[in-house]
């Protein structure tokens, strides 16, 4: 209910955000911050400012973490000691699945036990409609607090090992960051003949659009195995990929990632699928020594 007591510890741009989100429903909020003035505007809209770490813990049975890595969870919580007990700790914080892992087995140690979060919208958008949140743990947790922490983001619960989340989210980020760079480099491409990244934009999004329409019969492929080509075959895109390192050789920009491409196709070939459908890649990427 809006009566639910949280803490947030840590207030970068998420944090910040996650505070708003809860003062905005009524919540009573406490806050920590290595850096103290980081807490000051939220003070003054009703946040309450925890002298300590320890204090904060104290303050609610919910201790939400927005920190920039989980070493971070380690600094501030390693003071706290015996006031973890009984507490749910979400760590909302982007790191390795394993360090969720680890994590869950350092908390438990001290009678916490952990929820690991990946907050899948910026700060800007945190508390709002598109706002989603993938999270790992006890799943009695996460239904015992799962109403409370809507407040950030719809809770998408992927299942109990803590890892999890951060899986989820990686993979999340694997399509956004490549996706990304790969729009800069044929900008960038583009852009070596004078072309204007703004010129190129509608295409770049028309190719987007291509991508996306193929990707659930590409994941049907991949789960099924299924490599028969229907038209995009390795030989095909892999001389495709060998044009692309080349146009950015001779424009003068990175090779980098471009050669990254062409590494897969080059595998897949060597590997004797030249002849299968694109889709083989996945085979190649999951297991490289093959
Ligand atoms: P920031 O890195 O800006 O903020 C990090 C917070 O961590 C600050 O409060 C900082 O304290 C604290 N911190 C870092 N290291 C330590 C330490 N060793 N000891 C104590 N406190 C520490 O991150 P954001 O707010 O932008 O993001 C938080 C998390 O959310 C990150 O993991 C990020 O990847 C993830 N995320 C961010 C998104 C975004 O749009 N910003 C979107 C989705 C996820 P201090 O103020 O004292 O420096």
């Amino acid at each position: 209910s809006a009566h639910t007591p949280v803490t947030v510890i840590g207030l970068g741009p998420m944090g910040q955000a996650m505070v708003g989100a809860y003062l905005d429903r009524g919540h009573p909020v406490t806050v920590w911050n290595r850096t103290a003035s980081r807490a000051d505007g939220l003070v003054s809209r009703g946040a309450k400012r925890a002298e300590t770490p320890t204090e904060a813990v104290l303050a609610s049975e919910l201790v939400i973490l927005s920190l920039t890595h989980y070493r971070a969870m380690y600094d501030i919580l390693d003071t706290v000691g015996d006031a973890l007990a009984g507490r749910v700790v979400v760590n909302l914080s982007s790191d390795t699945p394993e360090a969720a892992r680890e994590a869950s087995r350092w908390l438990a140690d001290r009678g916490a036990d952990l929820l690991v979060g990946g907050v899948m919208v910026p700060a800007p958008m945190v508390g709002g409609d598109g706002s989603y949140v993938f999270y790992s743990g006890a799943e009695a947790t996460m239904d015992a607090h799962r109403q409370t922490l809507a407040a950030i983001g719809r809770p998408d619960y992927r299942g109990e090992d803590p890892a999890l989340a951060q899986l989820w989210y990686q993979a999340q980020l694997d399509v956004f960051l490549t996706a990304l760079s790969s729009f800069a480099h044929a900008a960038a491409l583009v852009g070596s003949a004078g072309v204007t990244a703004t010129e190129f934009f509608p295409y770049a999004a028309e190719t987007f659009t291509l991508a996306v329409s193929m990707l659930e019969e590409s994941a049907e492929r991949f789960d099924a195995g299924d490599h028969r080509d229907e038209g995009a075959k390795v030989t095909m895109m892999g001389a495709t990929a060998d044009h692309i390192v080349g146009a950015s050789r001779d424009a003068g920009i990175d090779v980098e990632l471009p050669l990254a491409i062409r590494a897969h196709y080059d595998r897949a070939i060597a590997a004797g699928r030249g002849s299968d459908s694109w889709t083989t890649l996945f085979e190649t990427i999951r297991k490289p020594a093959i």
